[in-house]
């Protein structure tokens, strides 16, 4: 190759493993062909044409840690300031993904027009002492962009929108640096992201939600009666109960086993497992509300002393990828049967 991404050269290992896109291809040096293409340098370790969350369970496979490989070398975006000493930014446009609205631009979207849209919701909060802040957002836009891949692999035409960080928190904004967003605001940006879309000819959107708190059927009843737009939620947490009962030992609603599995597959460099608390919850006093069919929310911090809700201690990043497969794998059938479907296919009338 002509050109070095990274600077020193010297300071990078002999050995040479290339990772193609979307982590699905472990290869030997020499690197495989789009790590060439885009200026991989010959004495670099890790080739890595995707981004380091969709990488993570290829580079577990070598036993590499994504922090790591980005340090050695990085031929796609720089994901993390901490992991890019020797990323050279003038190199990085062979890793655009066409189903990431944020990394594909008009030409490419005019050449191939989505049929359906994707909006990652999580939330900004606390998760324990481990797990960060972003892992609501993190796991939202992991499940949106990496089912989207497998859809567009398939056929489907499909594009990923920037995530919503905020969710509704307002149980625990007791907690430091808490952002909750009330569910006015979360319908006034709803309305008009869809009406964005419905003004682009795009009628299909589906809400990937990370976050408990976020309630999105009253305002999905609202809008679709508003606008000529199909929008169709999808809880993570409540799809795959099988893969989820299968794989979980001892699964809670927050921070907990699930979660912190996820976060181990997806972004370990993020997570402080020697740091977690034991996941507490207190129960009700008041017995008559532990009934079935009641409801009311918990007031978070005197309820989960630790922000924490199931024992996060058993988690693995094995588990956190079976799970993450599944929840994938599912989402991805549903992108393609939304994107080929033909109105008057119930539920898509509009
Ligand atoms: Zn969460």
């Amino acid at each position: 190759m002509s050109r070095s991404l990274y600077s020193p050269p010297g300071a990078l290992p002999p050995a040479c493993v290339a990772i193609a896109a979307g982590g699905v291809e472990v290869g030997d040096a020499p690197f495989g062909d789009p790590c060439r293409r885009a200026g991989a340098h010959p004495a670099a370790k890790f080739c890595i044409i995707d981004n380091a969350v969709n990488n993570a369970g290829a580079l577990a496979s070598i036993g590499a840690s994504p922090c790591h490989s980005l340090q050695v070398l990085r031929c796609g975006r720089a994901a993390s300031t901490a992991c890019t000493t020797h990323f050279n930014p003038e190199v990085r446009t062979m890793a655009i993904r066409n189903h990431v609205l944020l990394e594909t631009n008009y030409r490419r979207l005019r050449d191939h027009p989505p049929r359906v849209a994707v909006l990652p919701w999580g939330a900004t909060e606390a998760h324990n002492y481990h797990l960060p802040y972003g892992t609501d957002a993190i796991q939202a836009t992991s499940f949106a962009q990496r089912a989207a891949e497998l859809a567009a692999a398939d056929g489907a035409r499909v594009i990923v929108l920037p995530v919503i960080p905020f969710g509704n928190d307002q149980q625990q904004l007791d907690q430091v640096c808490t952002i909750s967003i009330t569910t006015p605001t979360a319908t006034a940006l709803l309305r008009d992201i869809a009406r964005s879309l419905v003004a682009q000819g795009i009628d299909r959107l589906v809400i990937v939600n990370a976050h408990g708190g976020n309630q999105f059927q009253p305002l999905v009843r609202d809008l679709q009666s508003e606008l000529p737009i199909l929008i169709v939620v999808a809880n993570f947490y409540q799809m795959v109960p099988d893969v989820r009962a299968a794989v979980f030992d001892a699964p809670g609603d927050h921070a907990d086993e699930t979660e912190t599995s996820l976060m181990l597959h997806l972004r370990p460099d993020l997570v402080e497992l020697h740091r977690a608390g034991a996941g507490e919850r207190i129960a009700p006093a008041i017995d008559g509300l532990r009934q079935p069919g009641f409801w009311t929310p918990r007031p978070w911090s005197a309820c989960h002393p630790d922000t924490g809700s199931g024992d996060p201690s058993l988690a693995t990043a094995q588990k956190g990828q079976s799970y993450f497969d599944a929840i994938v794998r599912s989402l991805a059938t549903a992108l393609v049967d939304l994107s080929a479907a033909n109105k008057g296919d119930l539920p898509y009338l509009r």
